[in-house]
Order: C-alpha cells, then sequence, then structure tokens
C-alpha cells in the first residue's frame, strides 16, 4: 500500500536509535548521568489500533520502531476509561478515587505530589505541552511543571481550536499535532538547558473524536469509500441516542480515526528525529503511553468513559532507552497507569513517595525472572450516568455498577469480546476477584473518608475553558 504523508517520516530514526544502543553500552559518564524523560501521551489511542499490538494498517510506523528497539507492555491498564481521571494517575500513582480528580470543577488537593514535582525537585527541568482542555492546570495538571503550557496550543489563533466548534455543523478541529510540535521542537532547539536533565511531557490529542484528520490522512485508510459519513459531530451523536451507522459507515469512521492515529504517529516521528539529530536519544527514557481507548460500537456506543471493556481500558505502552532496556522484550504482565510514576522516578534513581501506589516495573525489566508484584489491576469511571469499578486479573475482569450494586464477571481469554459476562451473584469462578474489587472499594472509601479533600475542592472554569469542555462532550 503506497502513502502520502504531510510530514516527513524520519527513517534515520532506526538508524539513530540502533546506533546509540551499541554506544550507550561503554562510556560509564552516560551510566551515571540521569536520563532526560521523554513522557508522549497520545490520547484516545486503543492499543488494538496500533501496529506493534498486530493491527494490520500501517497507522504507528515510528512507535512500531520504537518497540522494536525497547520494551512494549502487552497488557497496560487504564486507571480509568476517560482523560481527567487516567492523566491524573499517571501523574500521581493515586487510583482516581485518592486523586480525586474524576471530573470537571475537581482539583488536586495541595498535598499531593507529582511526577514533575519529583522530578523538579531532583534538578530535573520540566516542561509540559497539552492539547486536551480536560488537562488544564487548574485542574492541577500543571503542579510540579517549570512550563506547563495550557493555552499555546488551545488559544492558537491559526487553529481557532474548538472556538469555531459550530453546533450546527458539529464540527471539531482536534489537529493538534502540529501545534504540540512546534512548542516541543522550539524548546529542545532554542530554550533547553543541555546542562540539566528534561521531563518533557506532550500531550497530542489527534485521535480523540471528531475523527476529522486533515489530507491524505482522511482517505489513507479508505480511499474507495463513497458514502456520506465524516466521522465528525460524535460528542452530539452520542448525547442524541442517533442509531448507529450502517456497518459500511462504521468501517469509514474506523478508518478517519486511523488515519487521526497516523497522523499522530508521523509527528512524534518528527520529534524523535529531532532528538536523535540533537544527540539526546543516547540517554533518554522515553515512553509513550494513551490515557484510554475508544469505542466503536462494540457494546453499542461510541467514545469513551461510558465502560470499562477493553476497547477502553487496554491502552499503549511502549517505551525505550538505548542500552538500558532489551531491544524488543514484550512484557506479558499487566501493569497500571499508576505504575508509571514510580518506574520512571526508579528509571532516575529517584526514590518512590509513600504516596504512591503503583509499583516500578524497572527491575522486571532489568532482570526478566523477576515477576511483577502485583497481580490486580483497578479501575474506575465516573461520568454524568455511570460510576463504575472494576478489577481485572489473571484472565478475568469484574466489573461493580456502583449506582446498582450489581457485579458482572468477564472471563478474557475465552470471551475477549466480553459479550458474555455473568452475574457474580451465581457465577463461583467470579466470586473471588469480586470479593477483591469490594475490599479495594471498600478501603478507597475508608480513605477517602479520612482525607476530607481530595475531589472536594471546586475548580474554577472559564467561559472559555467551559466552551470547549461542552464541545467535547464533557459538560452539559
Ligand atoms: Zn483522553
Amino acid at each position: 500500500m503506497a502513502f502520502h504523508t504531510q510530514v516527513a517520516v524520519p527513517h534515520l530514526l532506526a538508524i539513530a536509535i540502533t546506533g546509540a544502543v551499541l554506544c550507550a553500552a561503554g562510556p560509564a559518564l552516560a551510566a551515571e548521568a540521569k536520563p532526560n524523560i521523554l513522557f508522549v501521551m497520545i490520547d484516545t489511542l486503543r492499543a488494538d489500533h496500533v501496529g506493534c499490538y498486530g493491527y494490520p494498517r500501517p497507522t504507528t510506523p515510528n512507535l512500531d520502531r520504537l518497540a522494536a528497539v525497547g520494551v512494549r507492555f502487552e497488557q497496560m491498564v487504564a486507571a480509568s476509561s476517560w482523560t481527567t481521571p487516567s492523566v491524573m494517575s499517571m501523574f500521581t500513582s493515586l487510583p482516581p478515587g485518592l486523586h480525586g480528580v474524576t471530573g470537571p470543577g475537581r482539583a488536586l488537593l495541595d498535598n499531593t505530589t507529582t511526577l514533575a514535582a519529583e522530578l523538579g525537585r531532583a534538578g530535573y527541568q520540566t516542561i509540559g505541552f497539552t492539547s486536551n482542555p480536560c488537562t488544564h492546570s487548574r485542574f492541577g495538571y500543571g503542579r510540579g511543571f517549570d512550563l506547563y503550557d495550557d493555552f499555546t496550543v488551545m488559544l492558537s489563533s491559526d487553529l481557532n481550536l474548538f472556538e469555531e466548534f459550530d453546533h450546527e455543523k458539529g464540527i471539531l478541529n482536534t489537529a493538534t499535532s502540529p501545534a504540540v510540535n512546534r512548542l516541543a521542537l522550539d524548546w529542545l532547539e532554542q530554550k533547553r538547558d543541555p546542562d540539566r536533565p528534561f521531563l518533557l511531557y506532550l500531550l497530542y490529542f489527534d485521535p480523540h473524536a471528531d475523527y476529522a484528520p486533515p489530507s491524505p490522512y482522511d482517505r489513507m485508510f479508505d480511499p474507495d469509500y463513497e458514502g456520506t459519513e465524516d466521522g465528525r459531530g460524535m460528542a452530539e451523536r452520542s448525547a442524541g441516542g442517533r442509531p448507529p451507522p450502517l456497518e459500511r459507515d462504521r468501517d469509514h469512521v474506523r478508518a478517519l480515526y486511523d488515519g487521526d492515529i497516523r497522523f499522530t504517529d508521523d509527528h512524534l516521528g518528527v520529534v524523535l528525529e529531532k532528538m536523535a539529530t540533537l544527540g539526546l536519544i543516547e540517554n533518554t527514557l522515553i515512553v509513550v503511553v494513551s490515557d484510554h481507548g475508544e469505542e466503536f460500537w462494540e457494546h453499542g456506543g461510541t467514545l469513551h468513559g461510558h465502560t470499562l471493556y477493553e476497547e477502553l481500558v487496554r491502552v499503549v505502552c511502549v517505551l525505550s532507552w538505548p542500552g538500558r532496556l532489551r531491544p524488543g522484550t514484550v512484557f506479558p504482565q499487566q501493569v497500571s497507569h499508576i505504575d508509571l510514576m514510580p518506574s520512571i522516578l526508579d528509571a532516575a534513581g529517584l526514590p518512590i513517595p509513600k504516596q504512591c501506589r503503583g509499583e516500578s516495573f524497572m527491575p522486571c525489566l532489568a532482570s526478566p525472572e523477576k515477576v511483577f508484584p502485583r497481580q490486580d489491576c483497578f479501575m474506575e469511571t465516573e461520568t454524568r450516568n455511570v460510576h463504575l469499578a472494576a478489577i481485572r486479573s489473571a484472565g478475568a475482569k469484574v466489573v461493580m455498577d456502583l449506582k446498582t450494586g450489581q457485579t458482572r464477571g468477564y472471563l478474557l481469554r475465552e470471551d475477549p469480546g466480553e459479550t458474555a459476562g455473568a452475574d457474580c451473584a451465581a457465577a463461583a469462578w467470579c466470586r473471588k476477584p469480586a470479593a477483591r474489587l469490594d475490599r479495594w472499594w471498600q478501603g478507597l472509601l475508608r480513605e477517602k473518608a479520612a482525607q476530607p479533600g481530595p475531589g472536594l475542592v471546586p475548580a474554577e472554569i472559564d467561559p472559555r475553558l467551559k466552551k470547549q469542555l461542552k464541545a467535547l462532550g464533557y459538560l452539559h
């Protein structure tokens, strides 16, 4: 299949990284220097639409190259199924119920530390560029960053992002990767202090609805389509309860989503190429992760946040750190968003704060015979209509509806599509994980009660931010 790309795809990247692998094992100096951290968060990227996770379309050539020289986590389980709680769980190593940032208007408490704060204390430059209004600094996402830019992309006059959202036409421009790249490249080339390590956090937003990639990505994966489906107005359609499109049109929606993914991946490739040109690949831990997936009618709906099924909670995680991580490693055990902060701090040789509920997976990467200590991953999502908690463990998932108290279990090996759940009150295999989920949830409630605060601090939302969150369907 032939492609056209608007963005130069870095063919040099693989060579640059391979060369670095050979070089980095030698000098002791490199081993002593604190690694830079490039933390890339790709919004709304479900794992099974990524090449190195087995997807047949070439959506992610650059991410695939990173996985080939680094580590791919086969089962990264999201802390929640939408941006706000998931990203804060990555930043704090706390489950959503304990960091409390579970919806618009809820902000992080003052006494909670973050990955950026810990790295900053250790002398890191801490820089973040975000393009999702859900991760605005008003809610606490900027804590610990020297610069947390949550305005340039969202207020960009040439993008008019969200400002021109037209509810009649249902057009929502989420093509923000070029703007994120402009900021990232400018910082790497012009503003970085070369004598200090850095945390550079980039949030790419394009795979988020609407699915409206620019040309040629809009026709890249479904060039023969002649219908009227354009992937736009998804939040409006979801809220309006409109009937799903025909299967052929659904295919086209998925192809547009894939075009958004490829568009993002090409931009990621430009940043990686710039890092290689600047000689920064050798001592940089690159982390690429997503906050949640996306539903395309697998369980009758679209978008995210409303369930804890696999299409929403099995997310991407790829690490690269030349000379330190064994190339082409596939890490089979499940890990969670809450494990990212302790793992990154561990990689930087820094202590892990007591606050962290996750575990560092770094020792397991150094010694493959080590078993990751935690067997269960827990999740929670709360939106306008649903409040769910779940446990994912050893081939099984149990989901508890916190509004009704009902629990349903799914055997993920036998029923990977989670189509035939069992009522846990009736299924014997379900009872043990359901009991562990209940214990986790009750413990979390006790902790919340003892720390009245997280989640209760109202965050001010100005009219512009409110408009952006409404356009995306997060406020009504
Ligand atoms: Zn998101």
